[in-house]
């Protein structure tokens, strides 16, 4: 046979008490057993256990008419062995105690904590992009203060709970009908009162480590994107794990390069003769200065392609294109010789020049 005490019992309501009444009666208890209110107290959290346990039955309509009917001995043949330790009562009523006290369990000394994330950014140049680069950044690392190991006070030495909050690090101020949980003003929220703080860190238990980290850009990485480097981030408090790096990679404007995706677009700028002649040219790619050939006969905006010469495609073996688009300069001016062949030229190929008059050249220039 069980010993366990009554349920209702336990949260002092009746038999026939409603849903509301006995989450009032459990919302007491908790408060008054809650162990962060009450520390090292083996009497209370037994008190806090037996009363969560209570509440987790006759909440639920099903566990209260099984107990009602069959007792404890009901609801351990439906399995129900109640809570084992203070865990279990905060990880299934946890977002209860948020609704009751505007907090779920105050943390002021609990265990560890993971390390907050590093964002950083870093600049390459598109060459870079193109054949991935490593490169080394410094980053400010937050970790435990080395000479307090992260306690922030002298070694032997323990802090006393602040009497004000009790060691939650917030206190209740009832604004009109609500209560707001604000942080404690005699011990700033850390619930607890240090008098011999750690002259390194002066109590602040961390310190900021600057770190050089080595970067591997992966080849064809886009302007914006992040490199995820793990556990290179701030250390996390007791122990916790460390929190990651992103790496902001940012991509510098090329001279002469233009980046579409996994695409190159740039400009051959080119006179009249090498357009009607074609001829090879000397253009800037991604692997440096490199001869093409335009062809014979090439108009403004003409492309030439150059096949897989483009951007590696992030992930995959495969490239994009250089696309060179042909640019032909007509030239503003003309030496003497120039002039005669050109209308050497226009008369060889039927071209019926009839060159505006100077005088309407001047009219033009007046305007301007
Ligand atoms: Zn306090
Ligand atoms: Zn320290």
């Amino acid at each position: 046979m069980t010993s366990k005490r009554d349920y209702y019992e336990i949260l002092s309501v009746s038999r026939s008490a409603t849903e509301i009444e006995i989450k009032k009666a459990y919302r007491i208890l908790a408060k008054k057993y809650h162990p962060d209110l009450n520390p090292n107290d083996a009497e209370a959290e037994t008190n806090f256990k037996e009363a969560s346990e209570a509440y987790e039955v006759l909440k639920d309509p099903q566990k209260r008419s099984t107990y009602d009917r069959f007792g404890h001995q009901g609801l351990e043949n439906q399995g129900f062995h109640g809570f084992s330790n203070m865990e279990d009562v905060f990880s299934s009523f946890g977002d209860i105690f948020e609704s009751f006290f505007g907090f779920g369990r105050s943390q002021p000394r609990s265990g560890p904590q993971a390390g907050a994330d590093i964002e950083s950014q870093t600049t390459i140049t598109l060459v870079e992009a193109a054949n991935g680069v490593k490169k080394q950044i410094q980053i400010e690392v937050s970790k435990d203060c080395h000479v307090c190991e992260g306690l922030g006070h002298e070694k032997g030495y323990t802090p006393e709970t602040c009497s004000m909050c009790q060691g939650y690090g917030q206190v209740q101020q009832n604004r009109g009908f609500i209560s707001i949980a604000t942080p404690c003003p005699q011990c700033r929220g850390q619930g607890q009162i240090n008098k011999k703080p750690c002259k390194t860190c002066k109590g602040s238990t961390r310190e900021i480590a600057k770190e050089k980290i080595d970067v591997d850009i992966p080849k064809g990485v886009e302007s914006g994107m992040h490199v995820r480097i793990s556990h290179k981030g701030h250390f996390g408090s007791k122990g916790g794990p460390q929190g990651d790096l992103y790496v902001q990679v940012l991509i510098e404007e090329h001279p002469h390069l233009i980046r579409r995706k996994e695409h190159i677009f740039s400009f051959a700028k080119i006179g009249i003769a090498q357009a009607s002649l074609g001829s090879k040219v000397m253009v800037e790619t991604l692997e440096g200065s490199k001869s093409i050939e335009i062809p014979r006969g090439s108009q403004n905006g003409d492309q030439v392609v150059l096949q897989n010469e483009g951007m590696p495609i992030l992930g995959s073996n495969r490239k994009g294109n250089h696309y060179v688009e042909v640019k032909v300069l007509v030239p503003k001016r003309l030496s003497t010789k120039q002039e005669e062949l050109m209308r050497e030229f226009a008369t060889e190929s039927g071209e019926k020049v009839i060159e505006p008059s100077s005088s309407f050249l001047d009219k033009c220039k007046k305007k301007k």
